[in-house]
């Protein structure tokens, strides 16, 4: 099975689909990404909050397939932001990885009223300039975050990874991406498997499809044009949340999954969220 590409802003390509591995412990990385990976996910999502860039890292230069194959994506903690720091950062986390570079470096939360992202997003061009990273992008930035970014620096983010799912379809932000050539990333694509994938309606409207709750919400995702990087510790899960191109959304079903957006959040708002723990 063939995972689309989505093509950024500057020319790299992404698979469309990837894995997740927040939450994963660092002992538990190397196992849960090998599965993925002889499942057939190229694109690896990690952090350096996660604490499992070793684990990530190992697996991915176990795995016997050619770097230039694997997409690999970390993120800068907030307690590194400023352009100092981001640069050192950097190199902690592609020397925990053990890569020669990583093709997607992430601003993981903007925190405005810490008022560092514009200097964290200098050294992130300094980077992308180096070519120690393929692409630059950002997380859990809001139109506002965005606009100053665009306004005040060089190079526009190729993606923004934002909470997103049926229950927060994030329509006003996802028109801003798409009017200035960014793409848009979902975390949380699947709702943290809290209560979203126990939603009857979209029971039913998988069952139409012989498919589970979450291979639907993936499939929509897909359509919508999203970048998606669902987690799941569980074989039989990574191999479903693969299983994901053998079925089209109907009409119907965009409409009623259109319906169930209730503005919810599972994770923290953007606007106002600091933590540097
Ligand atoms: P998710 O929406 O991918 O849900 C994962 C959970 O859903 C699993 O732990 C499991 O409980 C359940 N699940 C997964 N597959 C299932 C299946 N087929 N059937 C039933 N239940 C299933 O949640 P997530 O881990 O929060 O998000 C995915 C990835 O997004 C993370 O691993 C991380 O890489 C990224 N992320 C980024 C940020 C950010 O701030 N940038 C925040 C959260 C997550």
């Amino acid at each position: 099975m063939t995972v689309p590409n989505v093509t950024f802003n500057n020319g790299v390509t992404m698979p469309q689909l990837g894995y997740g591995v927040w939450q994963v412990p660092d002992a538990e990385a190397e196992r849960v990404v090998k599965i993925a990976l002889e499942t057939g996910y190229r694109s690896i999502d990690t952090a350096a909050i996660y604490e499992n860039e070793e684990g990530t890292g190992r697996a991915l230069r176990a795995s016997g397939v050619p770097r230039e194959e694997l997409f690999v994506t970390t993120k800068l903690w907030n307690s590194e932001q400023g352009y100092d720091s981001t640069l050192r950062a950097f190199d902690a986390s592609l020397e925990r990885l053990g890569l020669e570079y990583v093709d997607l470096y992430l601003i993981h939360w903007p925190m405005p009223s810490r008022g560092l992202y514009l200097d964290t997003w200098r050294a992130f061009e300094k980077l992308h300039a180096d070519g120690r990273v393929r692409a630059i992008g950002v997380s859990n930035f809001t139109v506002e975050t965005l606009t100053r970014l665009l306004d005040e620096t060089e190079v526009v983010p190729v993606l923004n990874q934002i909470e997103l799912h049926p229950y927060l379809q994030q329509e006003e932000l996802r028109a801003f991406h798409a009017e200035h050539g960014i793409l848009t990333e979902a975390w949380s694509p699947l709702g943290q498997g809290k209560g979203l994938l126990d939603d009857a309606e979209l029971a039913r409207l998988a069952a139409g499809h012989g498919k589970t709750p979450a291979q639907l919400v993936l499939r929509w995702h897909l359509e919508l044009g999203n970048v998606v990087i669902p987690k799941s510790a569980t074989p039989s899960r990574i191999a479903e949340n693969f299983d994901v191109f053998d079925f089209e959304l109907t009409d119907e079903d965009k409409a009623a999954i259109a319906a169930l957006d209730k503005g919810t959040r599972f994770g923290p708002d953007p606007a106002t969220f600091t933590g540097l723990g």
